[in-house]
């Protein structure tokens, strides 16, 4: 089969590996100038290694990615360690995933038990909480509640407000009080203390899964959006493309699901109305590059408490401040010590309009609260990216409103973050979802 890829992300590559492997002819198109979508790196000439857009990371449970790794003979440059997670708390950090003992539930238990303004009681019930999430294995069936109502029952209202409630707010912003608890069950239960990286970056890893790609014969064409997909007139599909219509017997589409809605104007109305309800946030990350370490205490992650889905009202007006180099060495980045702030937001947030000279003002000055030596001066460099697609919601019984991987125009395949449930979106995630279409399409292609 003639096969069409849209999107040279983890997804399109993975489905590309697997389709040229059958000796299809696969041509995967991406809009970019490199490949890598969401997860893709940038350099800079201080440094050896790429740095991701967004923090990227895997969990020792991302089992679909580290295997394809090490299908094409890379697993040898997967790394994993085990960074310090900490929690912000009125005025000081506290450690979370900070190894007290080798075992990393029973280092999360006895870290939760020095947390401040929580009962012992509390402590008890948020520690036993998480663990039987993680040993519970049917956790879909809690898609029926939303997690704002399940948990505080639960873990108890103090646990509640003072840990989970920040995070769904600060991950979904208005939304938080409508996701459902499936996800978060998936997340506890996934999650692992020990992070993994590959050597050069995840910018080094696709480049590696790229060339796997065209080893097999399959070809990535850059700087190639795609701009519309038509039923073929006799069978198949067209695709236009660089001034181009192209003939595919099959394509394949992993973008944003309003993307598809533009891509595909002959999409059946049920299945429409189906991808245009699906919700998702967009993301920004400011990076900065120190001359300095920023969180001397060595914590990779700090939670940071959104109490509130409008910004100004939390002590920090991002979610998440990520010291990247207190994961990986510095070394990496010539010295630099990299600093994430990074947030989720509906794209019509003024945060999404705002320069970055804007942005850096109100960013940076809450940065003294973490370190009160925090200076302007400690930056030789920074960055911005911002991302419209980054983060579905996943809403009540979401398991009901997922569209089907087939659409109903014959040979169209659609595989996107929005279909990734009960799981958290990820490259994990994107490989399993988009391998499992590539076997479809080989095994429909030879019922043929
Ligand atoms: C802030 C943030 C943090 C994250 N952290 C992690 C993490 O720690 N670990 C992890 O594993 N994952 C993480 N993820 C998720 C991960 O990046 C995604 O799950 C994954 O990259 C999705 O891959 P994909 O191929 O489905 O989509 P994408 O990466 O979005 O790829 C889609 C591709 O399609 C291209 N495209 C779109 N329209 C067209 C068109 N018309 N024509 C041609 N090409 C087109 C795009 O340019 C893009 O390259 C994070 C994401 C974000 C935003």
């Amino acid at each position: 089969m003639r096969i069409a890829i849209i999107g040279a992300g983890a997804a399109g590559l993975a489905a590309a590996y697997d389709l040229a492997a059958e000796g299809h002819e696969v041509v995967v198109y991406e809009s970019g100038a490199v490949v890598g979508g969401l997860a893709a790196g940038f350099t800079d000439p201080a440094w050896e290694w790429s740095l991701e857009k967004f923090y990227h990371h895997w969990f020792y449970t991302d089992r679909d990615i580290l295997g394809l790794i090490d299908e094409i003979g890379k697993g040898d440059k997967v790394r994993f360690y085990s960074p310090r997670t900490s929690l912000w708390h009125e005025n000081g950090i506290y450690p979370l995933d900070a190894p007290v003992v080798k075992n990393a539930t029973l280092s999360r238990t006895v870290n939760v038990l020095r947390l401040p303004d929580l009962s012992l009681i509390d402590k008890i019930r948020f520690g036993l909480v998480g663990v039987l999430l993680k040993m519970y294995a049917n956790g879909l069936s809690l898609e029926k509640y939303t997690a704002d109502e399940w948990l505080p029952r639960w873990t108890g209202k103090s646990a509640h407000e003072m840990i989970w409630r920040p995070l769904l707010i600060g991950k979904f912003g208005p939304l938080y009080d409508q996701v459902n608890m499936a996800w978060m069950w998936a997340r506890a239960y996934k999650r692992t203390a020990q992070l993994g990286t590959y050597v050069g970056g995840f910018q080094a890893m696709l480049d590696d899964l790229a060339e796997a790609v065209t080893n097999r014969g399959g070809v990535i064409a850059l700087d190639s959006p795609v701009e519309q997909i038509v039923p073929g007139q006799a069978g198949g599909l067209d695709i236009e493309v660089n001034g181009r219509r192209e003939h595919f017997d099959r394509v394949m589409c992993t973008t944003a699901p309003n993307a598809l809605l533009k891509l595909v104007p002959d999409l059946p109305e049920d299945y429409a109305r189906k991808v245009g309800a699906l919700r998702s946030l967009g993301s920004l990350a400011l990076i900065l590059a120190l001359d300095r370490q920023l969180m001397a205490d060595g914590t990779y992650w700090l939670n940071l408490p959104a109490r509130s889905p409008v910004k100004q009202e939390n002590p920090f007006p991002f979610l998440a401040l990520v010291e990247h180099t207190n994961y990986l060495s510095k070394e990496h980045y010539g010295g630099d010590h990299i600093v994430y702030l990074g947030d989720y937001l509906p794209v019509d947030h003024e945060h999404f309009q705002m320069s970055e000279e804007e942005l850096s003002q109100r960013f940076l000055a809450s940065l003294k609260q973490v370190n009160p030596d925090f200076s302007p001066d400690w930056i030789r460099k920074q960055w911005l990216f911002r991302a419209p697609y980054s983060q579905p919601v996943p809403f009540v019984n979401h398991s009901q409103n997922i569209p089907d991987i087939h659409t109903p125009i014959g040979g169209l395949y659609f595989v996107s973050m929005s279909q990734v449930y009960p799981w958290d979106r990820g490259t994990n995630y994107a490989v399993e979802l988009a391998r499992r279409a590539a076997r479809m399409m080989i095994e429909e292609g030879s019922e043929k």
